[in-house]
C-alpha cells in the first residue's frame, strides 16, 4: 500500500462556516485522482463534518468505485458517548456507520481518540471486546485506535489490549519532542510492542504548511522544489513501521502535491532532518496554541464560539506582532459575524473535555479576547 492516506476531515466546502455543506463536486474529483494514481487509503469518522464525511466517502468513493480498489477506516466515537450510555448505543453507531458509508466492512476500524479518559468509557461498555466480535464476524478488518495520550498510558492500553493491530499517532516534527504530545515517545512505545503505526497530524492542522519566514526560508534553501507540508509528510513517512500517513486534503491542489511527492519518496537523509530539527526551534520560539483545527470543541460550545478559527487567526498574527505590524481586528470581526466572540464564553468548559490535545481552550481565549477586543478590556 502506497503510505499516503486520504483523511476526509477537512473536505473542501463552499462556505467554511458550514461545516455540514461539503462541495461534493470536488471531493470526487480529488477521490477520482487520488484513486488513479495508485492511493488506495481513506479515512473518516462519525463526527467529522458534523457528521457528514461519512456520507460523502459513501457519494464519491464507495458509490463510484470498485469495493476492492480502495480500503476505508472509520471510528468509534467514544467522547461522543453519554454516561447513560450503554453497550447498545455502539452497537446503534457501529450500524449506522456501515449504513452512512454504504458498506457491509470496514477495512481498518478504530475506537477513536483513546486518552485516560476515554479508555475508561471503552472499559466500561467493552468497546475492544464488541469489536473484537465485528472483526470475527467480517464486519472490521483490522482493528485499532487513534491516540491522544502520553506514552505510559499508551503502554497500558496496548499492554491490555494485544488484539489492536495498528495505532494512530499524531506524529510530526514540531511536536516529536515535545513533552505534551510526546510523539516520539509513543510512536518507540507502539514499535515496542510491535505495532503499524497510522500518522495523524503529520502537518499539525496546517500549521507547518505556513512556516515562519525564517523556518520556510531554511527548507527552501535545502530543497527549492519542497513545499514546506511535502516536509513535514515526508518526515512521518519516513518512520520504519509506519503504514500510511493521513493528510486532510481540502483542495486538488493540495492533493496534486502530496499524490506527486508521496509515489516514491525516499525516507529523509540525516542533514534533512538536521534542517527540520533548526527549523523545529525557529516554530516553537514563536508563541503559538497548539490547536489542530480538529473541531471536536465546536458543537459543544453552548455560545457557538468559532474557537479553531480564532485560534488560527491568533497564530497566524503571532508573526505579524513580532515585526510591530497590527493584529488583524477586521479579520476578527468578520469570523466572529453570526457568533460568539471570545469575551462571551462562559467557563463551562465543556470544549476542553472534548479537545484531543488537552488545550486550555478558556484561557486562550482570554488571550484572544485581550488581542482582538481590547476595547472591553479594563
Ligand atoms: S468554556 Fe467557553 S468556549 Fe468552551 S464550550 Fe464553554 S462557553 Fe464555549
Ligand atoms: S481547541 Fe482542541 S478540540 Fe478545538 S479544534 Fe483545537 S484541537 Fe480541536
Amino acid at each position: 500500500m502506497k503510505k499516503l492516506g486520504f483523511g476526509m476531515m477537512r473536505l473542501p466546502m463552499p462556505d467554511p462556516k458550514e461545516q455540514g455543506k461539503i462541495d461534493l463536486d470536488q471531493v470526487c474529483a480529488m477521490v477520482d485522482k487520488f484513486l488513479d494514481r495508485g492511493y488506495t487509503y481513506f479515512d473518516t469518522a462519525y463526527l467529522y463534518h458534523a457528521g457528514e464525511s461519512e456520507h460523502a466517502a459513501r457519494d464519491a468513493l464507495v458509490g463510484r468505485h470498485p469495493r476492492d480498489s480502495f480500503t476505508l477506516a472509520d471510528k468509534m466515537p467514544l467522547f461522543h458517548f453519554k454516561p447513560e450510555d450503554g453497550p447498545d448505543k455502539q452497537a446503534q453507531v457501529f450500524a449506522h456507520q456501515l449504513e452512512k458509508c454504504g458498506v457491509d466492512c470496514f477495512d481498518y476500524y478504530l475506537l477513536h481518540c483513546v486518552d485516560r479518559k476515554s479508555y475508561e468509557i471503552a472499559k466500561r461498555l467493552d468497546t475492544f471486546g464488541f469489536l473484537r466480535q465485528k472483526r470475527e464476524e467480517g464486519a472490521i478488518r483490522h482493528l485499532g485506535f487513534s491516540f491522544h495520550d502520553k506514552a505510559d498510558v499508551l503502554d497500558r492500553v496496548l499492554s491490555e489490549h494485544p488484539e489492536a493491530e495498528f495505532v494512530q499517532l499524531q506524529i510530526n516534527y514540531l511536536d516529536w519532542e515535545d513533552e505534551r504530545v510526546q510523539s516520539r515517545k509513543c510512536y518507540e512505545t507502539a514499535r515496542r510492542h510491535g505495532k503499524q503505526v497510522v500518522v495523524m497530524e503529520p502537518v499539525k492542522g496546517g500549521k507547518l504548511a505556513r512556516l515562519p519566514e525564517e523556518a520556510a526560508a531554511l527548507l527552501r534553501a535545502a530543497h527549492p522544489d519542497w513545499s514546506p507540508a511535502s516536509w513535514a509528510i515526508r518526515f512521518a513517512a519516513s518512520l520504519e513501521g509506519v503504514m500510511v500517513v493521513l493528510s486532510g486534503m481540502s483542495n486538488l491542489e493540495q492533493l496534486e502535491d502530496n499524490t506527486a511527492f508521496m509515489q516514491d519518496p525516499p525516507p529523509l537523509t540525516a542533514s534533512e532532518r538536521e534542517a527540520l530539527v533548526r527549523a523545529a526551534e525557529i516554530i516553537s520560539a514563536v508563541p503559538a496554541i497548539a490547536c489542530t483545527a480538529c473541531r471536536y470543541c465546536v458543537d459543544s460550545c453552548p455560545q457557538n464560539i468559532k474557537i479553531p478559527d480564532y485560534f488560527s487567526l491568533y497564530n497566524d498574527d503571532q508573526t505579524a506582532l513580532r515585526q510591530g505590524l497590527p493584529a488583524s481586528r477586521d479579520a476578527y470581526r468578520q469570523l466572529a459575524a453570526g457568533a460568539g466572540m471570545a469575551s462571551d464564553c462562559v467557563s463551562c468548559r465543556q470544549c476542553e473535555q472534548k479537545c484531543p490535545q488537552h488545550l486550555p481552550v478558556t484561557e486562550w481565549l482570554g488571550r484572544v479576547k485581550k488581542l482582538y477586543e481590547p476595547e472591553d478590556q479594563n
